[in-house]
C-alpha cells in the first residue's frame, strides 16, 4: 500500500472515530438481553480423568490434524497449555495445594467460553464476532481484517491467530460445534467424552443441573458454578471440587459484562491511546485486504483474457486447417482431374494417328485391282 494511500485511510479513520465514540456510547446503555433457550456445556472438572479425547475428537470435527504429540501422550498434561490454531481446546493438569474431596490431580478443559456478551465481540469493529442463538459465538473470517484486538479482548485467552498461513489468516476458537449443534448432534468433545464430564443442553437447565450436583454433594464441590455470572455468564460452565484460581481459572473477572466495561473505557480513555492503535491497525488491513483483493481480480482478468485469447486463435488455426485441407483436397481433386483429361486426350490423339496411318496403305491395293 501507498503511503498516500494509507494517509488516505487515516482522514476517513479521522472521520469516523466520532461514530466509535458514540456506538460505545450506544453500548453501555443497552444490556444484552441474551437467548433463554440457547445452549451450553458443563464442565465437571471433578469427572474429567484427563484422557484428552476431547481434544481428539475436537481436532477430527474440525479437521485441524494431528498434533506433534499424539493423543495418548498424556505427559502433555503436564505443561500448561492453551488453545492454538491447531488446537481449540486443550486440558490442564493441576495438583492443587488445597487438595479437593477428590484426590489430585484436577484437570481442567479449556476452550472458547461462549461468553453471553462477548468481549471478542464488543472489541471487534467490523462485526466479525456474533453471538449466535444457539449460544455459540460465531467467527465470520470474511469480514475480518486481522487487526487481533479479539485477542487482546478475550478475558479467557482464547482466540488465536494463523500466523504461518502468509495468503489468508485468520483468527481462530472453538465453534461450540455450531454446524453440529444445527444439525442437531452433540459436540464432538461431548460426545466422545468416556467420563460424561461435559453434559450438552439448554444453559438454563444446565445451570439446575450444576447446582443439584452441588447441593446434593457439597463436600464435594466448591459452592460456584463458574461462568454463571462472569463477565456477565457464559455458555460453558464449571463444576470444581477446589477453588477455580487453584486449576488455572480466572476469579477476579467480576460480573459485569464486556460492552458495558469496553465501552466504559472506550468513552474514558482518550481516543489517541485506547482506540488508536486498533483503528490504525485495522485501517492498514483493510487497505492490505484492498490491496490483495484488487491484485487477484487483475490476476483473474489477465487470466480470462490469455484464456480467451488462445481459444480464439485455437478457434482459427482449427478452421485455416480446415480450410487448408479442403483446399489441397481439391488441389489434388483438380490435378487428378487434370491428368485424367491429359491422358484421355492423348489416347483419342495416338488412337487418331493410328487411324490415319491404316488408310493411307489401302488405297494403292484398291487401285491396282480396277486396272
Ligand atoms: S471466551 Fe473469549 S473468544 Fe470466546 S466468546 Fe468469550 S471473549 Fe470471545
Ligand atoms: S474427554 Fe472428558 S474425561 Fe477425557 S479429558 Fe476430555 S473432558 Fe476430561
Amino acid at each position: 500500500m501507498s503511503r498516500r494511500k494509507f494517509l488516505g485511510c487515516l482522514t476517513a479513520a479521522l472521520g469516523a472515530t466520532t461514530g466509535v465514540r458514540s456506538i460505545a456510547h450506544a453500548a453501555s446503555n443497552k444490556h444484552f438481553e441474551g437467548y433463554p433457550d440457547s445452549f451450553g456445556v458443563l464442565h465437571d472438572s471433578t469427572k474429567c480423568i484427563g484422557c484428552r479425547q476431547c481434544e481428539k475428537a475436537c481436532n477430527e470435527v474440525n479437521e485441524l490434524g494431528s498434533p506433534e504429540k499424539p493423543f495418548d501422550d498424556l505427559k502433555v498434561l503436564d505443561t500448561r497449555r492453551r488453545t492454538d490454531e491447531a488446537a481449540y481446546t486443550v486440558v490442564n493438569k493441576f495438583e492443587p495445594a488445597q487438595p479437593g474431596p477428590k484426590s489430585s490431580p484436577v484437570f481442567a478443559k479449556i476452550q472458547c467460553n461462549h461468553c453471553q456478551e462477548p468481549a471478542c465481540a464488543s472489541a471487534c469493529f467490523v462485526k466479525a464476532f456474533k453471538k449466535d442463538k444457539t449460544g455459540a459465538v460465531i467467527y465470520d473470517e470474511s469480514l475480518c481484517v486481522g487487526c487481533r484486538y479479539c485477542m487482546v479482548a478475550c478475558p479467557f485467552n482464547v482466540p488465536a491467530y494463523t500466523y504461518n498461513d502468509p495468503i489468508t489468516p485468520k483468527v481462530t476458537k472453538c465453534t461450540m460445534c455450531h454446524p453440529r449443534i444445527l444439525e442437531g448432534k452433540l459436540p464432538g468433545c461431548v460426545e466422545i467424552c468416556p467420563k460424561e464430564a461435559l453434559v450438552f443442553g439448554k444453559r438454563k437447565d444446565l445451570i439446575k443441573l450444576a447446582w443439584k450436583r452441588i447441593n446434593e454433594k457439597p463436600d464435594n464441590y466448591i459452592q460456584h458454578v463458574y461462568g454463571e455470572h462472569e463477565m456477565g455468564g457464559t455458555s460453558w460452565l464449571y463444576l470444581s471440587g477446589v477453588p477455580f484460581d487453584q486449576i488455572g481459572m480466572r476469579e477476579d473477572l467480576g460480573v459485569t459484562p464486556a460492552p458495558q466495561l469496553t465501552s466504559g473505557a472506550l468513552a474514558a480513555v482518550p481516543i489517541v491511546v485506547g482506540l488508536w492503535p486498533v483503528l490504525l491497525t485495522g485501517v492498514y488491513a483493510i487497505a492490505q485486504r484492498k490491496d490483495k483483493i484488487a491484485k487477484e481480480e487483475k490476476d483473474a482478468a489477465v487470466k480470462e483474457a490469455i484464456d480467451q485469447a488462445t481459444d480464439e486463435m485455437n478457434k482459427q488455426l482449427a478452421q485455416l486447417k480446415d480450410k487448408m485441407t479442403k483446399e489441397q483436397q481439391n488441389a489434388v481433386a483438380n490435378e487428378v482431374k487434370k491428368a485424367l483429361e491429359e491422358a484421355a486426350k492423348k489416347a483419342e490423339a495416338e488412337a487418331a494417328a493410328a487411324d490415319g496411318e491404316g488408310g493411307s496403305e489401302d488405297a494403292p491395293e484398291a487401285g491396282k485391282e480396277d486396272k
